[in-house]
């Protein structure tokens, strides 16, 4: 199944609205719902081009899910029925953009909508694990930036799904990128970036 539409879920573990206090983006307890066009998803094997000129683009590391559809008005507890699989990617986010857009009060999509902002692993068959207990890491040149587990969620996959489903009739085809822990950080040329999880795999991409 290919990716049609990307949903974004922002601001859902709270360290990383933690570490990013001090650029004013205040923590509220609410997740931020945003959308990367499909034609953003940069697989497995091909280059990540980072934007020019335009301050840092950092990495977000964040479990994905793809969804079976659903429609519109999904329960909670029917939520997970809607999942077919589960992979990693990155929410490149173009940070300094970002903060300056916030600030302004205007849209995200120049930070977040760019070319090559989703890079996206393979996605795995979803066989009823709890998606609530998942690890998984960001390395970069074989640093540890980010290691995360989805138990830290402030929304749930199954809630994430149900509010998305307020808004969209959830098809076949939906993707939503569940959100980053802490430890984002900017990439430059010539990094190499590789998520991995127990159960998601492991990715590896070379910015340029
Ligand atoms: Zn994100």
């Amino acid at each position: 199944m290919n990716v049609k539409r990307i949903f974004c879920i922002g601001k859902n573990y709270a360290d990383h609205v933690a570490e990013l206090a001090h650029l004013g983006h205040t923590p509220d307890g609410e997740c931020v719902v945003f959308m990367k066009p499909a034609s953003c998803i940069v697989p497995v094997g091909e280059p990540i081009v980072l934007p020019r000129n335009v301050g840092s683009t950092h990495h977000e590391a964040e479990l994905v899910v793809l969804l079976t559809g659903g429609d519109r008005d999904v329960a909670v507890e029917d939520a997970l029925d809607c999942v077919a699989g589960i992979t990693l990617g990155l929410d490149l986010t173009l940070r300094d953009l970002q903060t300056q857009l916030k600030n302004k009060g205007k849209p995200w999509e120049l930070a977040k909508a760019f070319d090559c902002a989703a890079p996206l692993g393979e996605f795995q068959p979803y066989l009823q694990q709890d998606l609530q207990a998942l690890s998984f890491t960001c390395h970069v040149n074989g640093s540890l930036r980010q290691s995360g587990n989805t138990a830290h969620m402030l929304y749930s996959v199954a809630r994430q799904i149900s509010i998305l489903s307020q808004t969209w009739a959830l098809q076949p085809g939906d993707a939503i990128y569940t959100g980053t822990p802490a430890g984002v950080g900017p990439l430059v040329p010539g990094d190499q970036v590789v998520l991995e999880g127990p159960g998601l795999g492991r990715y590896a991409w070379t910015c340029t």
